[in-house]
């Protein structure tokens, strides 16, 4: 099963990050004195059912299958904060039968038909870092569930490198894949915050977009062919640089989140490794300005490929979190004040490739970004960035030992629409949560994510409550405001009911005949990506 991470959290036992103390002392501030560090339950009073899976496949399948409590309480389900918060109660009840590890596409197909055979449901499962609840074991009405383990399909099959495509199995890791690209001076350039876990499959089940996407591009623009193992039959999609046979099929299986089939392999579209990465930061006067300047850069084609703003609360959460204080916090304060920029909002680019296009390619977007009355923070800022980009995971970790409702959720809308949406959003979150910050990170020519971190005290024991309103208002605001549900942590279960919104009801029925025909016994990842009847 490949790198496993804590049952209660992100990493493993040797890679904790934390929070210092003048973080938490900065975050005192803000969300008044928080709990003394209280951890998980302990590993002997997690709770879960004995497994009940029929012998049909647990004999058939006895080489690939793990039914121990470890394997089951590690696959009960992904990593957003409702699943920490269950998993840390030690509260597994409904965790898979079995964990099932097929070691190539024929072994995947065998499972799926045995289990549409004897009605069991199946949740393929990647990396586990679902935020949305993509992972959930939910029955949909059959007796017994496994857990479809990929990471045994982890090799990179080939590199065309004249094409510039990778063929990846469905389950390998992008850091192993960037490791292995790399060797042959070759990337994908796909990082999301995840990116230590994350599967190429899991990225291309759930349309996942990276840091660099603007640059890169998400990875439903990356991925170029694939194959799907589905009940009723294989999808082998292979790679093509365009076609005019519509509708795309490559694009239903990018983004079916485990409700039609298992990926099990991958085609992507990978380039030369970059010779060069600069990353700076730059102040703007507020978050309207930098927004402006982010989108003249993206409609003039001349965007960074990294292009994260933070608004106003963000910055300040960023610097209060990061620890900037004493001499230099005041020094930096001094020059920014100076400089006009106060209480503004940071921004962090980025570039990547040859030498020379970087150069060229920055000088146009630095004189722009100047014009916008941003003002430079250097490359130390965009240093500081690059540090801390993987660092997140592990420090919510620590917050929810302190007792610290934090969460995160995005969307996207065109230009025209974004600060609607941004002030709904806002104004919803902040009726539940005290600290609210977003940050815009991928740029469109039509327009641009809005990714939310809010944070509050969490009422011990009513926590599950607690997220649930935030989140319930956050998505009706979006969806009245016109917001796509998901810009890249995809629908999973979270999102499934707002689904109907974004495409009417005929959209669902025509997702629903799809699922029909490729999984006639519904026994795929029941209770996601499509609302329940
Ligand atoms: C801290 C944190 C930060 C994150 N940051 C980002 C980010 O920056 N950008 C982003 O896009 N997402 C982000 N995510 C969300 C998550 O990492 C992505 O959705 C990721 O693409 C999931 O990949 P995975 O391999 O872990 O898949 P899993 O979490 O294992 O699975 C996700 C869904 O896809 C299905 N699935 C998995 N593999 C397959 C397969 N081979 N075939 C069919 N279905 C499959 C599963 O059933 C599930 O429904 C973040 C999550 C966390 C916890």
């Amino acid at each position: 099963m490949g790198r496993e991470m804590r049952w209660w959290g992100w990493g493993e036992d040797d890679h904790a990050g934390s929070v210092s103390d003048a973080a938490l002392a900065w975050l005192e501030g803000e969300l008044g004195t928080l709990d003394a560090p209280r951890g998980a339950v302990a590993w002997e009073e997690v709770r879960l059912e004995d497994p009940r899976l029929p012998a049909a496949v647990r004999d058939r399948f006895g080489d690939i299958l793990r039914d121990d409590r470890a394997a089951r309480v590690l696959h009960a389900r992904g990593k957003s904060y409702p699943d920490l918060v269950r998993q840390r109660a030690g509260d597994c009840t409904g965790a898979p039968d079995a964990v099932l590890t097929p070691r190539d596409h024929d072994e995947v197909r065998a499972v799926l038909e045995a289990c549409a055979g004897a009605g069991v449901a199946v949740v393929p499962f990647g990396g586990g870092t679902s935020v949305v609840g993509g992972l959930e074991p939910l029955r949909g009405g059959f007796d017994a569930l496994v857990s479809l383990d990929l990471g045994a399909l982890d090799g990179l099959e080939n590199l065309d490198e004249r094409s510039q495509v990778a063929i990846v199995g469905g389950g390998m890791r992008a850091v192993e894949l960037e490791a292995r690209l790399g060797e042959r001076g070759f990337t994908l350039g796909h990082y999301p915050q995840s990116y230590e876990y994350v599967t190429i499959g899991g990225c291309a089940a759930t349309r996942s977009a990276g840091q660099a996407s603007t640059g890169y591009g998400r990875i439903d623009e990356l991925v170029v062919g694939a194959r799907l193992a589905a009940p009723a039959g294989d999808l082998d999609l292979r790679a093509q640089p365009a076609s005019a046979a519509g509708p795309e099929l490559r694009r239903v299986v990018v983004g079916s989140e485990g409700v039609l089939g298992a990926i099990t392999r991958v085609a992507v579209r990978v380039r030369p490794a970059p010779e060069v990465t600069r990353y700076e930061g730059w102040m703007f006067p507020g978050f309207g300005a930098g927004a402006e300047a982010l989108r003249r850069l993206e409609q003039g084609g001349a965007a960074p490929d990294v292009a994260r703003l933070s608004d106003e609360d963000e910055t300040r959460l960023g610097l209060g979190m990061t620890g900037v204080r004493g001499v230099r916090a005041g020094a930096l304060q001094a020059y920014l004040r100076a400089r006009g920029v106060a209480g503004g909002s940071l921004a962090i680019v980025g570039w990547e490739g040859p030498d020379e296009a970087v150069r060229v390619r920055r000088e146009v977007a630095v004189e722009a970004l100047r014009d916008a009355g941003g003002v430079a923070l250097g490359q130390p800022a965009g240093r500081v960035w690059v540090r801390s980009r993987f660092q997140g995971p592990y420090l919510r970790d620590d917050l929810m030992d302190r007792g610290v409702l934090v969460e995160t959720l995005e969307t996207a809308t065109t230009w025209a629409q974004l600060f609607t949406l941004y002030r709904a959003v806002g104004d919803a979150l902040r009726d539940h949560a005290p600290l609210v910050a977003c940050h815009v990170s991928h740029l469109y020519p039509t327009g641009a994510s809005l990714y939310f971190t809010f944070m509050a005290r969490a009422r011990r024991g009513e926590e599950l409550a607690q997220w649930g309103a935030a989140k319930a208002a956050a998505c009706e605001a979006i969806v009245a405001a016109g917001g796509t549900i998901t810009h890249h942590h995809a629908v999973g279960h979270d999102h499934a009911p707002y689904v109907g919104a974004e495409v009417g009801d005929t959209g669902v029925a025509a997702l629903r005949a799809l699922k029909r025909e490729l999984d006639p016994a519904g026994i795929m990842n029941p209770g996601k990506r499509l609302p329940t009847d």
